[in-house]
């Protein structure tokens, strides 16, 4: 294991080098697509130690270097205090790389053991603890963006489980307005494939933190619907990446919702965007 993340090649075909280049262009599109970063942006990049936020402050660090504007990045771990949880590894690999970073401790999973009982679902109470320190620290570090690594995946699996289990066509936003209006939080992976992220992850040789300290059972509901996804694309190639189309292709006037749109002013000779064809 390497604390400074080199690339490295898979093989002489340059593979690995290819699959760099297209999360870097994923990351730049959805940086540009969804005017993720702006001049002047002080970007905190939240950091687990998993795949998915190592590579996220990697590509951002090298799309910096080339970006038209001038942007800060500061890392930002929370240490929940979970048992087992390697403390040094994070600091050690910031430090190697450089970049401004800053370490949260917080014992969160002492507060969430005390208050849930035995044998019930831990990660409500415990994502919400994180999400308000995430925001605090944010402001104290004086970051205006906050950067999170959730990816393609993430999105199309919070899609099914809010159809699921939610009844809401509802997915995860590439980026959002926290609930006070202080910070933006942004998405820069959301074009970037599960799959791809694994692998630039094992060739940058990471130093991955297991993510099952606490215990718990991540999300068995998100467990599934991951399942489900894995069986589909194996059976119909591609089938996650037409859905994920599908979630910028939204028609309001073929789905029910009377708040998107006006059928009850409806009238004849109206203009709809999607005419009466394709698959009524
Ligand atoms: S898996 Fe553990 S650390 Fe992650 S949200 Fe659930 S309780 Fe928290």
């Amino acid at each position: 294991m390497t604390l400074i993340a080199q690339p490295i090649q898979f093989d002489h075909s340059g593979n690995f080098n290819k699959l760099k280049n297209r999360l870097e262009h994923q990351v730049g599109k959805a940086i540009f697509d969804f005017n993720m970063i702006e001049e002047g942006d002080s970007v905190m990049v939240c950091l687990s130690g998993g795949k998915d936020s190592y590579t996220l402050l990697d590509i951002l660090l090298t799309l910096r270097k080339r970006a038209p504007i001038d942007f800060r990045i500061v890392a930002m771990n929370l240490d929940q205090k979970q048992p087992g949880f390697p403390a040094d590894i994070l600091p050690g690999y910031l430090k190697a790389l450089g970049v401004e970073y800053h370490i949260e401790t917080q014992d969160t999973y002492s507060i969430v053991k005390e208050k849930i009982p035995e044998g019930k679902t831990t990660c409500s109470l415990c994502s919400r603890l994180r999400r308000g320190i995430i925001y605090k620290v944010a402001g104290e570090l004086g970051a205006n963006k906050i950067a999170l690594g959730h990816h393609r995946d993430d999105m199309i699996e919070t899609l099914f489980l809010n159809m699921f289990f939610a009844g809401k066509l509802k997915a995860m936003p590439p980026k959002l307005v926290t609930d006070k209006g202080d910070h933006i939080v942004i998405r820069p992976l959301a074009y970037c494939v599960e799959k791809d992220i694994a692998r630039y992850a094992r060739g940058m040789e990471f130093p991955i933190i297991p993510c099952n300290l606490c215990g718990s059972q991540e999300n068995l509901q998100r467990q599934n619907i991951k399942e489900m996804l894995t069986n589909w694309e194996r059976q119909y190639p591609g089938r996650s990446q037409t859905i994920f189309t599908a979630m910028q292709n939204v028609a309001p006037s073929h789905l029910l919702d009377g708040t998107l749109f006006d059928f009850k002013g409806m009238q004849m000779g109206q203009d709809v965007a999607e005419g009466d064809v394709v698959f009524d």
